[in-house]
């Protein structure tokens, strides 16, 4: 059983912070102590809720604007992190997008849209955030992929191959910078009540649940935790993707 406020004293990034998954991450770093950045893309309303909640738990919260697909943004979001707390311990890259289309539908800016957010936008954050773990010797890396990056989908191969990406990017990443005291994993959602999903007709839903041996989709405080056990209990697992999917897709 974990301490309270055992990330005391720990700065963390979680790109895409503001609403769905990324904001019940936000949310459970804070509940745990950390002190927390977070970042969000057009919905300002939204994010300023967000950042109200987490200063009631106690911490600060620093909330800032971002395109993570452009390099400029990121190094800016992270700058800024740095320029405020001194610090980065922990970065969750869980900003993305969906563009859904089968290949023959798909055009040039759809598959472009999805990689420079998704896997673009990991490498912009990571390569930013590195320096300073790198220079404490310690830091925790958590990149959200999917199950679709380990199992494809029919209608979303440049998400696929995003979230794909990101976990070999991971793996890579883990092996670089195990020396310094920095892990890198990944959770990887099976189909989770955002919404990203909330955007998909009922009956497709529907069918979906009923494939999922546990029946139902998961929280976005599901993933949270799976988040917040790696980055605060994991000591000693790097390069994992850890699948938080209901049974869906077992490896
Ligand atoms: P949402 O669409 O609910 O939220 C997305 C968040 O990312 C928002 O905070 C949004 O900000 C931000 N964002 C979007 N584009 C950018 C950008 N270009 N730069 C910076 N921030 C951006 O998504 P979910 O919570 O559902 O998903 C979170 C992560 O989990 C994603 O990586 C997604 O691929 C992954 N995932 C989700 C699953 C699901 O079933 N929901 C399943 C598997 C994986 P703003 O509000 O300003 O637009």
């Amino acid at each position: 059983m974990a301490e309270p406020n055992s990330l005391k004293g720990k700065v963390a990034i979680v790109t895409g912070g503001s609403r769905g998954i990324g904001k019940a991450i936000a949310i459970e770093l804070a509940k745990n102590g950390a002190n927390v950045a977070v970042t969000y893309n057009s919905n300002l309303a939204k994010a300023e809720e967000t950042a109200a909640e987490i200063r009631a738990l106690g911490v600060e919260c620093l909330m800032m604007q971002g395109d993570v697909a452009k390099k400029e943004d990121a190094r800016r979001l992270v700058a800024a992190t740095i320029e405020k707390f001194g610090q980065i311990d922990i970065l969750i890259n869980n900003a993305g997008i969906t563009r859904d289309k089968t290949m023959k539908k798909m055009t040039d800016e759809d598959w472009e849209a999805v990689i420079s957010v998704n896997l673009n936008g990991t490498y912009y954050c990571v390569q930013a955030a590195m320096p300073s773990m790198v220079e404490k010797k310690f830091g925790r890396i958590v990149n959200i992929a999917s199950i679709v990056g380990e199992t494809g989908a029919f209608g979303q191969s440049n998400y696929a191959a995003s979230k794909g990406g990101i976990i070999a990017f991971t793996k890579s990443l883990a092996l670089e910078l195990a020396k310094d005291g920095i892990t890198a994993n990944v959770v990887a959602p099976g189909y989770t009540g955002t919404e990203m999903v909330g955007a998909m007709p009922q009956e497709v839903l529907d069918k979906i649940c009923a494939k999922i041996p546990l029946r139902r989709l998961a929280t976005p405080e599901e993933m949270a935790k799976a988040v917040v056990f790696l980055v605060r209990d994991a000591d000693y697992i790097t390069g994992f993707t850890l699948d938080v999917n209901g049974g869906l897709y077992m490896p």
